[in-house]
């Protein structure tokens, strides 16, 4: 399969590295120069259960490539969609499918300005995966995902699609419950992303405390309680078995939203929490304690900013 990876940071690679290994002709697209660069002269070095190794791929911004690819994997962080997907327009073909596996909500909206929802595959991976630095991935967890055609419709395309990523080693199926595992990934990033920016501990640090493990299940059922309400069927039992195993198994884990903070890099914190809050206001349910941290993380978002335009040259995006 002809396939674009649009967002090569850590999970398009480990994707893209992944899919080009198995055969497919992958092109990896991104904005950052370090990183295509580093890529394009000593392949992607990829970093799994499996071992090191290197990966021959193109790697490329999205004006450079011609050709509109059978599968367009998008991998931006959520906030960068619109201008990802706008530099790719001419990518967009009548028979490309765009899948999105990004955290939070609005992700399917957001692609849907672009391309019609027939065309659109939804999803939810637990693959972790983290940028060492120019070209360089390591992901040495385990996942899974699962999928959906966006129109729910279980057609031969998205049989071909989870095929092949799951021939790709990246375990994947069908799921007609894909929109239950969105909200229920929904729920652990609202609370263990937002705990850790805040308080810039591990994992386990939060967990490692009563006042962090409270907070952690009160957001968990907020969350819940609003997909419910929705109709959507999460069960916060599933979630909070998820949140136990994350405070036992990965105590030095640094979510994205920390390392975004500390990197200086804007967060996701409006795809998820701000959009927990937002769908919360229009059933008239209160999530005090998911809103208190939404507000946090905005609070230190601000200031950084704030201390940048005062402050010329300090707190300087980080390395991207
Ligand atoms: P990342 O920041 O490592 O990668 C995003 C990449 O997108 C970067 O390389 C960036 O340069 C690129 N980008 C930004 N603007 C772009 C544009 N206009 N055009 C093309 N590329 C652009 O992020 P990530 O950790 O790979 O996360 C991607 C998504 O997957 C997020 O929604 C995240 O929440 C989700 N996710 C991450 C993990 C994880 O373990 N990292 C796991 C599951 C889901």
């Amino acid at each position: 399969m002809y396939i674009v990876i649009l967002g090569a940071g850590a999970m398009g690679c480990l994707f893209g590295g992944r899919l080009a290994e198995a055969g497919h002709q992958v092109v990896l697209v991104d904005v950052w120069p370090a990183h295509l660069d580093a890529i394009n002269s000593h392949g992607l070095m990829l970093e799994t259960v499996e071992g090191d190794r290197r990966i021959a791929i193109p790697a490329c911004r999205a004006e450079e490539v011609t050709e509109p690819p059978e599968l367009l994997v998008l991998f931006t962080k959520s906030i960068h969609t619109p201008r990802a997907l706008e530099s790719a327009r001419h990518l967009l073909g009548e028979e490309t499918w765009v899948l999105t596996l990004q955290n939070g909500l609005g992700n399917l909206e957001a692609v849907e300005a672009f391309v019609p929802r027939r065309r659109i595959v939804v999803g939810t991976t637990t693959w972790p995966s983290d940028l060492l630095g120019p070209g360089r991935v390591r992901s040495l967890g385990d996942g899974s995902t699962r999928i959906l055609a966006a129109d729910a419709q279980v057609t031969p395309d998205l049989a071909r699609i989870s095929q092949t990523l799951d021939r790709a080693g990246l375990r994947c199926a069908i799921s007609p419950e894909v929109f239950a595992a969105i909200w229920e990934k929904l729920a652990f990033n609202a609370a263990l992303n937002t705990l850790t920016a805040v308080t810039g501990l591990p994992v386990g640090g939060v967990g490692g405390t009563v006042d962090g493990r409270a907070l952690a299940r009160a957001i968990v059922r907020e969350v819940v309680t609003v997909a419910n309400r929705k109709g959507v069927g999460a069960s916060e039992a599933t979630v909070l078995a998820t949140v136990d195993e994350a405070f036992r198994d990965h105590e030095e884990h640094l979510p994205s939203m920390l390392q975004d903070l500390r990197a200086g890099r804007k967060t996701e914190i409006e795809a998820i929490s701000g959009a927990v809050v937002r769908e919360a206001a229009s059933l008239g349910l209160a999530v005090p304690v998911t809103q208190s941290l939404y507000r946090l993380v905005r609070i230190i978002e601000q200031g950084r900013e704030a201390e940048r335009t005062s402050f010329p040259g300090h707190g300087k995006e980080g390395s991207r």
